[in-house]
């Protein structure tokens, strides 16, 4: 698909992967996708050559052929693992690089789906509390790039907002 070096992790960068690359990528919208990424449908993506560069995801066993890798730390979504294993395409760096080319699964699928891009959109200055809110955010979200080191437990406050 590419020949750039594809990289990624969690939010938190326990873990982090480098992959030669991207294959088919999806949209399942079966219910164990929808509870294992805590959202309406499962993003995923083939990966070839994946390693893991920092880390690596614990597992969830979801049935007797699969199991789901997930951050330990943080519990990002980062596998969905049948001998194997697919990525959580929101996990790359750059989450540009495989747009979905196929939707799988569509029995389970939320009745509210299809008309998500019908919703109204509250526009970014709509509500100055929310601006000011956002406005003095820091966040200690791992960088969309690899790290030598990255201190995310030492930067994070005693108690989170
Ligand atoms: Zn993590
Ligand atoms: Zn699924």
């Amino acid at each position: 698909m590419n020949d750039q070096t594809i990289t990624g992790g969690c939010q938190c960068g326990a873990v982090r992967y480098s992959a030669e690359s991207l294959g088919r990528a999806s949209i399942c919208h079966c219910r164990m996708c929808q509870k294992a990424f805590g959202s309406f449908f499962g993003p995923l993506v083939h990966a070839g050559g994946l390693k893991w560069t920092r880390g690596a995801p614990k597992h969830f066993q979801s049935s007797n052929k699969v199991k789901r890798g997930f951050c330990g730390e943080c519990g990002t979504p980062q596998t969905y693992d049948y001998g194997t294993a697919e990525i959580a395409n929101g996990t790359h760096d750059n989450p540009e690089l495989a747009p979905p080319t196929i939707v799988v699964n569509p029995a389970d699928k939320l009745s509210c789906f299809d008309k998500l891009h019908t919703l109204p959109v509250r526009k970014a200055d709509a509500e100055p509390s929310i601006a000011e809110f956002m406005n003095d955010i820091t966040s200690y979200q791992h960088p969309d790039h690899d790290t030598d080191h990255w201190p995310a437990a030492e930067k994070r406050p005693e108690t989170e907002k």
